[in-house]
């Protein structure tokens, strides 16, 4: 490991359900599997940690997560190290079904703990059957927009279509509450962003 490496790894937020060290596995993985799943990781990774994935618990994807192995990665919002680890994302894609493409961007406590994290998706899987029955009431519609803010900043959230339906609906049921300023400001940034990089 390079002396830079364990710096980091010896500074990182610590994890309440995982420690703050990488966790060596003894499960036997293919380099081959290994080098697949790296596409979708940013970030240091821990061959030796690799975990083998269930994908027929996975969301299905032409791509898939075959491993799991823990990523030293930089909080966005805090700025310190984390580490997304094999057993957190095994949790993601096989319990809480999240897109294969999602990742964790802020750290654990930047974040919240799994289980708030499962609640809040079950609670956004819900409100999200709400709006498409139209059954939504405003306390909860206020809430469901501040979730898509969240999940989309985590990449849990990677419809664009979905975040505009909201943002709609937001705009049409509550067009002077502050979380239709929020959202509309949340993608008017994203479609700058867009822009730019496409110029
Ligand atoms: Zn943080």
């Amino acid at each position: 490991m390079k002396a830079s490496v364990r710096k980091r790894l010896e500074n990182v937020v610590p994890h309440p359900r995982y420690g703050k060290w990488i966790r060596t596995s003894d499960s036997k993985v293919d380099v081959d599997a290994i080098n697949r799943t790296r596409r979708f990781e940013r970030g240091e990774v821990f061959m030796e940690t690799a975990i083998p994935a269930d994908v027929t618990r996975q969301k299905p994807s032409v791509f898939q997560r075959v491993v799991y192995f823990d990523v030293l990665k930089i909080c966005r919002t805090c700025g310190r190290d984390f580490i997304f680890y094999a057993e957190e994302q095994r949790f993601w894609y096989e319990e809480l079904m999240f897109y294969l493409w999602s990742s964790a961007v802020d750290c654990c406590e930047c974040r919240q703990d799994a289980q708030q994290l499962r609640k809040r998706n079950e609670r956004f899987t819900q409100f999200s059957n709400a709006m498409a029955s139209e059954l939504l009431d405003d306390d909860s519609l206020v809430q469901f927009v501040e979730d898509a803010i969240f999940f989309w900043q985590e990449r849990i959230l990677i419809k664009r279509q979905k975040l505009n339906r909201i943002k709609n609906l937001s705009h049409r049921r509550l067009p002077d509450h502050p979380v239709t300023l929020k959202i509309e400001q949340f993608t008017r940034v994203l479609d700058q962003h867009c822009n730019a990089k496409n110029a």
